[in-house]
């Protein structure tokens, strides 16, 4: 299996990093962690065949890493509508020149395969919001090439077929943010829910934090894990390694790196000398 940061910038996106999205390649199948903007774009830059995504897994509601979901599941359901689906196990090439000979001729149609799922999995709070805007693109049941199963992230185990695993654990990125005193009065419904995962997958554990408020919160997942992929933008980078030494982890990738903190970051891990420690670019594939 491999993973592959499609974007590893902060919610402040910049030029060649762009907000949150990872996807997770295995089998035929490709199933998406976080998906903010633009996550639809970054899947064909990387190889990525959009109807390969199975699953797409939000960590929370903040609009850097769900805003890409719109151009993901367009994506899907554009070349959908070919009946083109045949799958072949994971190789990284790119899709475009396929797509350009298959997309809008019905002729070369291969072979076309039953409505296959896909499960999306987002915060509870947000299902209502999500199914109204996507409505709203005129991306509704009927219409759909597949089969879009929205459903609420749970604690806990909250996802399991033959290929994958995925466990989650609530954090309180979005609970302790400073800048959401008033929403108490403003937007009192907020839940302010925001998790972070488990990944397991051919026998490989892996950690996604999605945004956190402190690195203890990703403690109870850690059992196991040799790898993790880890936010720095909202709690002291300088932490970081005292806080994973105290695992058995084999390698720490550092993302969602804000363009004011690079210098900082990039200076931490020279100091480190630690080669578990890297950080994550746009495009970065992890090999498993
Ligand atoms: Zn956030």
């Amino acid at each position: 299996m491999k993973m592959i940061i499609l974007g590893s910038g902060s919610g402040f996106a910049i030029g060649d990093r762009f907000n949150t999205s990872i996807a997770l390649l295995t089998g035929t199948d490709c199933y998406m962690f976080d998906c903010g903007e633009p996550a639809g774009a970054l899947l064909f830059r990387n190889g990525i065949d959009p109807l390969s995504v199975r699953g797409i897994f939000v960590s929370h509601m903040h609009l850097d890493h769900i805003g890409g979901l719109g151009s993901v599941l367009f994506s899907m359901y554009l070349p959908g509508r070919s009946k083109n689906k045949k799958f072949k196990p994971w190789s990284i090439t790119r899709y475009d020149d396929w797509y350009r000979k298959n997309l809008w001729f019905p002729d070369q149609v291969i072979e076309e395969t039953e409505r296959r799922e896909l499960s999306l999995y987002i915060p509870e709070e947000g299902i209502e919001a999500i199914t109204a805007y996507l409505q709203a693109g005129y991306l509704v049941p009927a219409v759909l090439p597949f089969d879009l199963k929205i459903r609420p992230v749970q604690i806990g185990e909250f996802y399991r077929n033959t290929n994958l695993c995925l466990t989650s654990v609530p954090n309180k990125h979005l609970e302790n943010n400073a800048a959401y005193a008033v929403l108490s009065e403003a937007y009192p419904q907020a839940k302010r829910q925001s998790y972070s995962f488990k990944i397991e997958a051919e026998g490989n554990s892996v950690v996604f934090s999605g945004d956190i408020d402190n690195l203890e919160e990703l403690t109870p997942l850690m059992e196991g894990v040799k790898t993790v992929i880890v936010e720095v933008a909202h709690h002291e980078p300088e932490k970081i390694k005292p806080y994973f030494d105290r695992f058995a982890v084999e390698r720490v990738i550092l993302t969602h790196i804000h363009p004011g903190l690079e210098e900082r970051l990039f200076g931490l891990l020279e100091s480190w000398g630690d080669t578990r420690f890297k950080a994550a670019h746009d495009g970065l594939q992890i090999d498993f």
